[in-house]
């Protein structure tokens, strides 16, 4: 149950849910920059996928704020864990949207050069890195949009929020996003 955007052949869809349970080709995890295992999102994809992911993550070392790298993703159903980063939250006006769109962005990006057609997101920066949901909502699902109107893969991306009141904020702002494009959303 959710809502969805239809572009074409591609689709957005918001639900609400646990990242980890995903079965797209690839999850998304809201990781730091030592790519070290943390808490939220982190934690839970660390200890359900097992060892192997923090291995891999090693040998690549750092990733920087606003930038995204890939694993494998060990024993969970996705195929592949991209790991990006997104900003610390601190007054909203110390470049944390463009940072914030870049790590949307730079995971498309990864998605797209695997030729991926599945990626499922978390909500990035919203939990320990304190970034308000009404204000990274709308950062995240424009970033997403445009990619998906200007490429090919992935085809479907699928926004995976944890609770109710994530699920609200991101599905009210995608009714903005919709009505300003003059798109269509649907329940499903
Ligand atoms: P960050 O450090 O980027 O803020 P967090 O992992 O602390 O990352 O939180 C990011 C968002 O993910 C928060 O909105 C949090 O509520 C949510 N979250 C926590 N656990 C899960 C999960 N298992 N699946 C999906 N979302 C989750």
């Amino acid at each position: 149950m959710g809502v969805r955007v239809r572009l074409g052949n591609k689709i957005l869809e918001l639900v609400t849910g646990d990242i980890t349970e995903q079965d797209t080709e690839a999850i998304v995890n809201a990781a730091n920059e030592r790519l070290i295992p943390g808490g939220g999102v982190d934690g839970a994809i660390h200890r359900k996928g097992g060892p192997s992911i923090a291995e891999e993550a090693r040998k690549i070392g750092r990733c920087p704020t606003g930038q995204a790298v890939v694993t494998g993703a060990g024993r969970l159903k996705a195929r592949y864990v991209i790991h990006a980063v997104g900003p610390i939250y601190r007054d909203g006006r110390s470049g944390e949207a463009d940072l914030l769109a870049s790590a949307y962005r730079e995971a498309l990006k990864r998605a797209r050069e695997l030729g991926l057609k599945s990626v499922a997101f978390p909500s990035l920066s919203t939990g320990a890195y304190g970034y308000p949901l009404e204000e990274a909502a709308p950062v995240a699902l424009g970033t997403i949009l445009s990619f998906l109107k200007e490429n090919e893969y992935p085809q479907l991306v699928r926004m995976v929020l944890w609770g109710e009141k994530a699920y609200e904020a991101y599905r009210h702002a995608l009714a903005e996003l919709v009505k300003r494009e003059g798109l269509a959303m649907e329940e499903f």
